[in-house]
């Protein structure tokens, strides 16, 4: 897995060009229209849940929120008839996703495309003894038998940047909450409204020990920042994430020179009032990679540093 997401990932967390391994750390190299099959995710997130279940660390599901909401949930066409998915999803600039169909395209990947879109409740909570893991924001309910708790998460993640979560039921157990590595300034946390002093990393477990009576209320506040991902290998070809979302230039049909200014990225792009995560910076319109579908778009860009 180390050797996957430290040298073979593109930025939606896929990984593959031409359905094989480049060379490590060629990713900016191998910006083609074959990129990231998408079986590979499926399998990697596969991977990171049987490796969270032995030891659970933050960092798989960092990167499992990645694959999630940039690869897997951008491989499927959320308007076409039969709910059509990707086989490669090609990271050219100026390439379009090309969609499945009812009756000529099988490959492997509309396969597992069955039943990707089927596993979004998976990998949310998980628990051992008295402890509860919270690692996805997304919304959800919980029946923990055993302990007879119930947890309703709820949120708009991630047009909303933050979850609540309320408890049903009388119960002592720790609950760890997952700081993912993008929440940086602002992050915290508050039960039934007091903010919890606890400092903590990104990348790690929040862990909250306590009585909890019927009715808490956990309300977690995870403000997103833009970050530049630059390609290991083509010095000034990058994409933007904004907290855990790519975002993808619409209508572009080649490698766009994209000047920002590093030290003020956060007033850069203009997000439309009336639609939450779409932006407009230097006349290109910018939304989550996941909902471009059938404009030809670019996520990454030539970003000098
Ligand atoms: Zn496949």
């Amino acid at each position: 897995m180390k050797m996957v997401i430290d040298h073979h990932m593109y930025i939606i967390g896929g990984t593959s060009e031409g359905e094989i391994f480049r060379d490590p750390d060629k990713i900016g190299t191998f910006l083609t229209d074959k990129t990231c099959e998408t079986c590979c995710t499926y399998n990697m997130l596969k991977l990171t849940k049987q490796l969270f279940m032995h030891d659970p660390k933050a960092e798989y599901m960092d990167y499992y929120e990645r694959g999630l909401y940039n690869h897997i949930l951008a491989s499927q066409h959320d308007q076409s008839n039969h709910g059509f998915t990707t086989y490669f999803v090609p990271l050219k600039p100026g390439a379009k996703k090309r969609y499945s169909n009812d009756y000529h395209s099988f490959s492997c990947c509309h396969g597992t495309g069955m039943e990707n879109h089927t596993k979004y409740g998976e990998c949310i909570y998980f628990h051992k003894n008295d402890t509860l893991w919270i690692n996805l924001f997304i919304p959800s309910e919980l029946t923990w038998k055993r302990k007879n708790i119930t947890i309703r998460q709820e949120t708009g993640f991630p047009e909303e940047q933050g979850s609540t979560f309320i408890i049903g039921g009388n119960q002592t157990f720790s609950i760890k909450i997952r700081r993912p590595f993008w929440a940086q300034d602002g992050f915290s946390i508050r039960i039934n409204d007091v903010v919890q002093s606890k400092s903590t990393e990104p990348g790690t477990y929040v862990t909250i020990h306590r009585n909890w009576r019927d009715g808490d209320k956990i309300s977690v506040d995870l403000p997103f920042q833009y970050r530049v991902e630059y390609t290991p290998d083509v010095t000034d070809v990058g994409g933007i994430m904004y907290g855990p979302v790519l975002l993808g230039g619409e209508n572009i049909n080649s490698l766009v020179i994209l000047n920002l200014d590093h030290s003020n990225l956060m007033n850069l792009f203009i997000e439309d009032e009336n639609d939450p995560l779409h932006f407009t910076f230097q006349g290109i319109s910018f939304q989550p990679f996941y909902r471009i579908h059938d404009t030809p778009y670019s996520v990454y860009f030539n970003i000098p540093q």
